[in-house]
């Protein structure tokens, strides 16, 4: 587990997994680009998402709805109106802050507290900003981006950047029911973008503007969403688990009503102790029948579901179990990430400290590494054969550079799981030899039964 936030932004960026965005113009803040290897990362997460929660079940189905929706879908689901942080200025420096974070600083507990409650606190307090000037009034800021459709800007045709994917699945619902003939209860879920115009970005890719949402919304009669619930909670616990995150950093915390969003009669956040605290990194909420209803109400349209067997007509309640793809990179980071004793050797500098990624082998970047021992003919021609049919099936690097214990930290750095070496021997007895990052237990194979050995190790 990594203790310096310094240290995995560091390798973050040296190695291409994630690094500022537009840099050469000096970035924008905290926009942040993923890398060569980022991008996998993120690719094996949503995929590995992709199959467990669609693929792997009968319930589920996916959709892929546009960034840019009707605007009456966000009067309709109350985030006009109601998604909304707390914002005071620095009347000196005009910098913004999030009202609640500032409170929480000052040791006031917000949860539960109104923005009226929050505001008068503030007076009470006689609160100053970080840099010690007054503070304008609090007011509400809504964290939708606008923008206009076309080459007009007028009122009539504002639209928004969608801040959560979930209304595409609550807008489709009917069409997406009856298309696939589906019975509650049924999931649509979704992988895509979102967009929150936070106050305070920060903390690396933990809270940024621009980010990336894995959501369900499962659809279940409303007497049995206490069940569903649970079910939920139980598979976002066991995802946690499979993504390497350790149990000890994992929390389960039920939230209270007044904390609750406008939408939800119960949510359990799965939080994880990053080196910068305990925060959120996954939602679990009970959206009753809030979206669908809205939707009804607002479009006119008919948003229930007959029974097919008691033939009850109602309007299906939601759960919703939501994921934040970065927020996974990262907590898949910081707990994969360790130092340990130089292991490696022999390029004859003194390394007192290794770092060795051990990522989960099914999200790690690049599976295997093949390493001659030598550039010399044929040996080289040798090692890329193996990797060109290697990458048939999965992603491997071909790395002839530098002693073989540099090229071994430099894959471990980035927690690929298996480095194989090709030799002179290897000419002889046509078999390669295989390290393994963690046991670091060398196994010698036959070049023929390279794929079947590693489909047993990986998967396909
Ligand atoms: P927070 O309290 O941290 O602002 P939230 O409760 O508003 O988060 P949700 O609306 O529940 O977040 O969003 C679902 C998921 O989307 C979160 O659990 C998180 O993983 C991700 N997410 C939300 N906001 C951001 C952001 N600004 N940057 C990165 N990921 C985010």
């Amino acid at each position: 587990m990594v203790e310096n936030m310094d240290a995995l932004i560091s390798l973050c960026k040296r190695r291409g997994f994630v690094f500022p965005g537009s840099e050469i113009y000096g970035g924008l803040a905290n926009a942040w680009d993923y890398g060569p290897l980022g991008v996998e990362l993120e690719n094996n997460i949503k995929q590995l998402w992709w199959k467990r929660f669609v693929q792997g079940r009968d319930d589920v189905v996916g959709v892929d709805s546009a960034l840019i929706m009707n605007p009456k879908v966000w009067e309709a689901s109350g985030h006009i109106a109601t998604f909304n942080d707390p914002l005071v200025e620095d009347k000196k420096t005009h910098e913004r802050f999030r009202l609640d974070h500032l409170l929480e600083e000052h040791g006031v507990a917000v949860s539960g507290m109104t923005f009226e409650q929050m505001s008068s606190k503030v007076q009470e307090l006689g609160l100053k900003s970080p840099a010690g000037n007054e503070l304008t009034e609090p007011k509400q800021f809504n964290m939708m981006f606008r923008t206009h459709l076309g080459p007009v800007e007028d009122r009539d045709n504002v639209v928004y950047l969608r801040p959560e994917t979930a209304q595409g699945q609550f807008v489709d619902f009917k069409i997406i029911q009856e298309q696939m003939r589906l019975r509650l209860p049924f999931g649509i879920a979704q992988i895509g973008k979102a967009f929150r115009n936070e106050i305070t970005p920060g903390n690396f890719i933990f809270r940024t503007r621009e980010f990336e949402q894995m959501e369900i919304e499962y659809f279940v009669h409303p007497n049995d969403w206490q069940k569903w619930f649970d079910f939920w909670l139980d598979l976002q616990k066991q995802w946690c688990k499979d993504v390497g995150l350790p149990e000890s950093a994992t929390k389960f915390v039920e939230i209270a009503e007044s904390d609750r969003a406008h939408y939800s009669k119960r949510s359990v956040d799965t939080e994880f102790v990053f080196p910068f605290g305990q925060k959120e990194l996954y939602g679990l909420a009970y959206r009753t029948d809030h979206d669908l209803s809205s939707h009804a109400k607002l479009s006119g349209k008919d948003m229930s579901y007959r029974d097919p067997i008691t033939n009850e007509v109602f309007v299906p309640h939601c759960i919703e179990p939501t994921w934040g793809v970065n927020r996974t990179v990262l907590a898949v980071l910081c707990s994969a990430y360790e130092e340990v004793d130089a292991r490696s050797g022999d390029d004859g500098a003194v390394h007192e400290k290794e770092v060795v990624l051990r990522l989960p082998k099914s999200l790690a970047p690049i599976k295997v590494a093949v390493l001659p021992l030598s550039k010399k003919e044929p040996l080289a021609t040798k090692a890329r054969e193996i990797a060109t049919s290697l990458k048939k099936n999965w992603m491997c690097q071909y790395d002839e550079t530098g002693s073989i214990g540099k090229r071994y930290r430099r894959q471990d750095e980035v927690g690929t799981p298996y480095c194989l070496t090709v030799d002179f021997d290897s000419l002889e007895d046509q078999k390669v030899t295989v390290r393994d990052r963690d046991t670091m237990g060398q196994e010698r194979i036959g070049i023929a039964d390279l794929t079947p050995y590693f489909a047993g190790l990986l998967g396909y």
